[in-house]
């Protein structure tokens, strides 16, 4: 019986361990939290958002899509619900974002160790693996007072992101010393601080922009929702879907700046017209009065003072050129990126161990037989909305099962 190791019970480790189990292995999992799923436990709010309908590529990005498409091909998102299914666990859809129906995260968490538990999976919680060899064809997984052997290894050690739930990027350094490259491990999914000093006043603020990446001067990328504007600089769901793309660029010197376009259905023009009206019917009321209404009174002070319109001007005082750098700010209100938020505050990291240095969608090292690798600590990283959980049930689910088949 082909003797399994994993290494790392978090989602793509402990549907490793399952797919190896189920294929006949003799699984032995090593965590060393005291429980397994930790991070699971703290996804989506408590209420694990474990896969998404919409499976559009563009949600994966990594340097090999293609090989990302073969897997999610592979072990796809009806394939994770069918298996989840099958554990026991009821799918609540919130257009199309995919929950258990008990809102509880720990559910999903419980229903995978449950699982490990019948298959007879010997899981070690509270073992921290140190080193891993490889002589003579066999694995010597050592921990502090013992070594585990083992035929096959596979690598689930997450990545550097949220360290807290045991991802402290230990699975970089196992991966190194057998020959792999590391795309260095950026924090990504997170907030990111700016360099102007009226962030402060705009604390605590929430208000839906379009959010646009340019890098070097040229737009990057852009998203859409509610900013969440921080002391430190912005947050929020929309900030967070482009922060890879910062973390990247700042990482190799280039300079960031956010713009949000505070009314993204209406033009410089549109806005305009919307002042003027606004100057007539309530133009005897303070600046922030008059945009009292369109935005919070702390972002409309904010927006009037880049607009060098005087908080002590009424309304009906604004000249033409003043209502024009107003609505210039609401559709482009900017911010210098100096860095992203670190890896405590990130959901995840992009970078990564290569796809092409695997063995195709198999997930075993083309430098090392035997070694599979697994979830996070690969060169893929998801959007927000559930795509990070899909790749670790994805490849965790294709290295146990090709794990488990490995010719001794
Ligand atoms: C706050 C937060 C919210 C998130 N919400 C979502 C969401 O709703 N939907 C979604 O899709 N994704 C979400 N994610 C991302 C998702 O949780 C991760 O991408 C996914 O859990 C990664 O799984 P993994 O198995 O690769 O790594 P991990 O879950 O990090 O598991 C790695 C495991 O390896 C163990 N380990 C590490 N080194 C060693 C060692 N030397 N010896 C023994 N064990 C070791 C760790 O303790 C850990 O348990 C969220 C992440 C965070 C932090």
């Amino acid at each position: 019986m082909k003797k399994v190791i994993v290494i790392g019970g978090g989602a793509s480790g402990l549907m490793a361990a399952i797919a190896a189990a189920r294929q006949g292995a003799k699984v032995t999992l090593l965590e060393k939290n005291k429980q397994t799923g930790k991070k699971i436990l703290v996804t989506g709010n408590g209420r694990c958002n474990f896969t998404n309908r919409d499976q559009d590529l563009s949600k994966y990005r990594s340097d090999h899509p293609e090989l990302v498409k073969q897997a999610l091909d592979a072990f796809s998102m009806s394939q994770t619900v069918d298996f989840f299914e099958e554990l026991g666990l009821l799918v609540k859809d919130r257009n199309g974002y995919l929950y258990p129906n008990s809102g509880q995260a720990a559910s999903v968490a419980e229903l995978l160790r449950l699982e490990a538990q019948r298959l007879q999976i010997k899981m070690s919680c509270n073992t921290e693996v140190l080193v891993i060899e490889k002589e003579n064809g066999i694995f010597q997984v050592k921990t502090d007072g013992w070594v585990y052997e083992g035929d096959v290894v596979i690598l689930a050690c997450g990545s550097k992101a949220a360290p807290e739930t045991g991802s402290t990027g230990d699975g970089y350094r196992f991966a190194e010393h057998f020959g792999h490259t590391v795309i260095i491990p950026l924090p990504a999914l997170t907030g990111v601080h700016a360099a102007e000093k009226d962030c402060a006043k705009l604390a605590g603020v929430r208000q839906d922009a379009k959010v646009t990446l340019f890098v070097n001067g040229e737009k990057c990328t852009e998203d859409e929702g509610e900013v969440q504007f921080t002391a430190y600089g912005l947050s929020g769901i929309p900030v967070f879907q482009i922060s890879r793309y910062a973390s990247r660029a700042l990482e190799a010197g280039k300079t960031c700046e956010i713009f949000l376009d505070l009314c993204p259905v209406y033009t410089v023009e549109w806005i305009e017209n919307i002042l003027r009206d606004k100057q007539t019917f309530t133009g005897n009321r303070s600046g922030t009065d008059v945009l009292l209404g369109m935005f919070p009174e702390k972002l409309s002070q904010v927006l009037l003072e880049r607009a060098g319109v005087s908080l002590k001007k009424k309304g009906k005082e604004w000249s033409d050129k003043e209502i024009h750098r107003l609505a210039v700010q609401i559709k482009q209100f900017g911010f210098s990126v100096t860095k992203c938020r670190g890896y405590e505050q990130a959901q995840i990291c992009t970078g990564g161990i290569p796809l092409d240095e695997l063995k195709g969608i198999s997930m075993e090292s083309k430098k090392i037989p035997g070694l599979y690798l697994a979830g996070e600590l690969l060169d893929v990283d998801g959007a927000c909305g559930g795509y990070n959980l899909q790749w670790a049930w994805t490849s965790g689910y294709l290295a146990g099962k090709s794990a488990a088949k490995t010719e001794k």
